[in-house]
């Protein structure tokens, strides 16, 4: 390996040994794994060619994929190799991977989820393509200026990316507007503007290098890059306005976590890279089988969430106006080979788009939507469906202002709709889709999520990997359940002790990570008391910053008590046009300042907002951890995928029943996580009426102290009023229920405190965290997609 990477140094880099710099040896380390990992991609297309296989299609507009180094040395087994090859010139692997940008090409779960899946895909050998976007920017960097988040560029291609092949040949012509014209028997779309998009392709290498499938980006170009008369003729902007126009395509990712963009773009993207895709998958498919009737036994599209639902009206055109099959059958195949994933019950993140804008953008995917709900709503007359029950059911929302609903075009184009929670699925047959559900009752199913864990116990947790290791050997390297046999080991002191020898040793480089980046100097041997994945008001970071309030509160009337020492980690960011969870930083880091300069705290109380939450941050947060902040209001998380990677790397719960805790309780056992709060039924009544925020208030005294102490500027000096609204809100509505929830929550820290207190029970319960959440592995989800969705295993 050593000559390998000194060759590509020379011929592909440019330099010789003395002259390379870091940059220069990290280049050539990935692109002498690339060249391993090539023949394996190579090895794994051939066999899915020759065996004629079904491939699975994941088409999402996010995948959060962070950095490849590590993890594709990891799955190819070559890490020992690798850092004593570098050794030998002095270099030390580590440093190099801290030198890989972050590709951070998603806000958060939903785009992490898609990352985990291909990984998955791999592992599981099943020959599989990510599509998506490759934006150039991504997802913003997070800086933290005087304690308010700063959104600047991520720019992750700045230097290059090794990993990357574009695929010229893959390119196809992608439309927008214009008009439908009959010509003879058919019906033909003339696009007025036309972009290009091409294939970049990653390779995705999967558990022992068994498989390595693709994860196909798509970017954009215009056909006429330069109009040279009109730059000749001095209008140079002018002419090279198109080329700016498809760069605006693949520039950014909408930093909106779960609520609609509503820009034009933003549906422009969406098409743009569903149209390549399917165009991708469909050319493929008539190229290497054929019969486009045979669709469905070859190919199963997923659908990460509604963003690429027009896939269903795309599809659809290509089998109806340019392969000339009639309607109905076409809608059979397409039925049969999409599938839907939905990942929230907000209404407000259901997406959809008002009807001109659709119209005009897509002038023949609205004629096939009419003709597809005209088709639905004659099947639901049919079924005895009420007019109210037709008008949720259509596609078009009638109500106000005209507006096509993704979701219910996902939800009929597809032969199964799937949640990724028990509860979430429950709750999406009792509300979003109640109506749909009753007219296909077959449809939905549940798919719970999981995380993969070569990134998020393997990679990221060496240490720990390493004394489970030891224990019950490494037959969990190929199976996460079993890690069960840990169970047996819970009760064993020494077993203990090796277990918390290693958290003390992720604490202390965490420790030292703050320390270098934002001078705050932590004790290792405090409580890491950890809350970080997206801020938002659902997600109730404020109830953990109110609690946090309360128990510096405490902590200074009674110094006598015997207080556990604590650290509140916060990180996560904040859409930058949601004006509350922007205030939520800043009063993180209000608390902050002022907490961790008073001494009457005696360093028992110190809080940390960490800037820019990303996967790189995550895998030096998570093995750090003792517990992880689950809280959000019941019935709103769908599922969260945080949650696992907590708990696989031995980190307690406090949360509430929401999205996969519940599960997660069901695994760990009652005695091994900490719940707290009002059920999501519950939450549901409180909403229907009765609820009075200010009347729990006023019965608190710690929770209307803090609220005071927030709302009147004790955190704010230099602006009093900064928290007045937010704080306000909850006095108001409590829409999120953080007054209704909150002695719960203290009781529920408290009790924690007490537990913290026991070591030998804190231990025993870490590791039956450890031991029963194998189940939690995005293995175990893929082979539920594979068995029951797609058919393929
Ligand atoms: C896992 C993960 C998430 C999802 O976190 P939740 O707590 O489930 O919301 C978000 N961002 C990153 C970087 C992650 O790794």
């Amino acid at each position: 390996m050593d000559k390998h990477i000194v060759r590509v140094l020379r011929q592909r880099v440019g330099k010789d040994e003395r002259a390379a710099k870091q940059h220069d040896w990290y280049t050539a380390s990935i692109l002498a794994l690339r060249d391993e990992v090539i023949e394996k991609w190579i090895d794994s297309t051939r066999r899915t060619y020759d065996s004629r296989g079904k491939r699975v299609y994941y088409l999402s507009m996010e995948f959060l994929i962070g950095r490849l180094l590590r993890d594709a040395l990891s799955n190819m087994g070559m890490t020992r190799e690798f850092e004593a090859a570098l050794k030998a010139h002095g270099l030390d692997l580590a440093a190099l991977e801290e030198l890989e940008p972050d590709a951070a090409l998603g806000n958060g779960g939903l785009g992490r989820l898609a990352a985990c899946f291909m990984e998955s895909l791999a592992t599981l050998d099943i020959p599989a393509y990510g599509y998506g976007i490759r934006y150039v920017n991504g997802m913003f960097r997070q800086r933290i200026d005087d304690g308010w988040q700063v959104e600047l560029p991520e720019t992750w291609l700045a230097h290059g990316n090794p990993w990357e092949f574009e695929r010229l040949e893959s390119t196809y012509r992608i439309g927008f507007g214009g008009e439908v014209v009959a010509e003879g028997d058919g019906v033909f779309w003339h696009p007025a503007e036309q972009v290009e998009a091409t294939a970049i392709d990653t390779p995705v290498v999967g558990w022992r290098g068994k498989r390595v499938n693709t994860l196909r980006l798509w970017t954009a170009s215009p056909l006429d890059p330069i109009k040279l008369d009109a730059f000749n003729a001095g209008d140079h902007f002018g002419a090279l306005a198109e080329q700016v126009r498809a760069d605006s395509l693949v520039r950014v990712l909408y930093p909106a976590d779960s609520s609609p963009a509503g820009q034009e773009l933003r549906l422009r993207q969406e098409y743009f890279f569903t149209a390549a895709s399917i165009q991708d998958i469909v050319r493929r498919h008539v190229q290497y089988l054929g019969d486009i009737r045979t669709l469905p036994d070859q190919a199963a599209i997923q659908l990460n969430d509604t963003h690429p639902s027009v896939a269903v009206a795309e599809l659809m055109r290509l089998l109806v106006d340019e392969n000339g099959l009639e309607f109905n059958e076409a809608w059979d195949i397409c039925r049969r080979t999409v599938s839907y994933t939905n990942h929230t019950l907000l209404p407000e993140a259901l997406e959809s788009w008002p009807l001109p804008l659709f119209e005009r953008l897509l002038p023949r995917h609205m004629q096939i939507i009419y003709a597809i709900n005209s088709r639905v709503l004659r099947e639901a007359r049919k079924a005895g469906c009420s007019d109210a029950e037709i008008a949720a059911i259509s596609l078009i929302d009638e109500n106000g202002e005209r507006r096509v609903r993704m979701a219910n075009l996902a939800f009929v184009g597809a032969h199964s709709v799937n949640g990724v929670a028990a509860l979430h699925t429950e709750l999406m047959k009792k509300t979003v889709f109640a109506d749909l559900h009753k007219l296909y009752p077959d449809r939905i199913n549940n798919k719970t999520n999981g995380v993969t864990p070569r990134r998020w116990l393997q990679q990221c947790n060496p240490g720990l990997t390493q004394v489970i290791r030891d224990a019950i050997g490494d037959a969990f390297l190929d199976d996460a359940e079993k890690l069960a046999d840990l169970n047996a080991h819970a009760a064993d002191r020494q077993f203990g002790e090796r277990v918390w020898a290693v958290k003390r040793a992720n604490k202390v480089a965490l420790s030292d990570y703050i320390k270098k980046t934002m001078g705050l100097r932590l004790d290792p041997d405090a409580l890491f008391d950890v809350q970080i994945k997206r801020i938002h008001e659902y997600k109730r970071q404020l109830l953990n910053l109110i609690e946090t309030v309360a128990l510096y509160d405490q902590i200074r009337s009674h110094p006598e008590r015997d207080w556990v020492p604590r650290v509140k980690i916060f990180a996560g960011k904040a859409a930058p046009s949601y004006h509350n969870a922007k205030l939520v930083i800043k009063l993180a880091n209000d608390i902050a300042r002022r907490v961790n300069a008073d001494p009457s705290v005696g360093g028992l109380l110190k809080v940390v907002f960490i800037p820019n939450y990303n996967v790189s941050l995550g895998e030096r947060i998570f093995p750090a951890a003792d517990l992880s902040e689950q809280i959000s209001t019941a019935g709103m998380e769908a599922s969260g995928t945080g949650n696992m990677k907590f708990a696989l790397n031995g980190a307690l719960t406090v949360g509430t029943l929401d999205g996969a805790n519940v599960e997660i309780k069901d695994h760990v056992g009652d005695d091994n996580i900490v719940i707290f709060g009002l059920t999501a039924d519950e939450v549901a009544a409180k909403r229907a009426g009765g609820y009075n925020p200010r009347e729990v208030i006023e019965g608190s005294r710690e929770l209307s102290q803090a609220l005071t102490a927030i709302a009147s500027g004790v955190f704010s000096p230099d602006e009093p009023d900064r928290y007045k609204d937010l704080i306000g809100g909850i006095y108001d509505h409590d829409w999120f229920m953080c007054a209704a929830d909150f002695d719960s929550y203290v009781a529920a820290q408290r009790s924690i405190d007490a537990r913290w207190e026991d070591v030998a029970g804190w231990r025993a319960a870490t590791i039956r965290n450890i031991a029963n959440v194998g189940w939690f592995s995005s293995d175990r989800t893929i082979s539920e997609y594979a068995k029951d969705i797609w058919k393929v295993l």
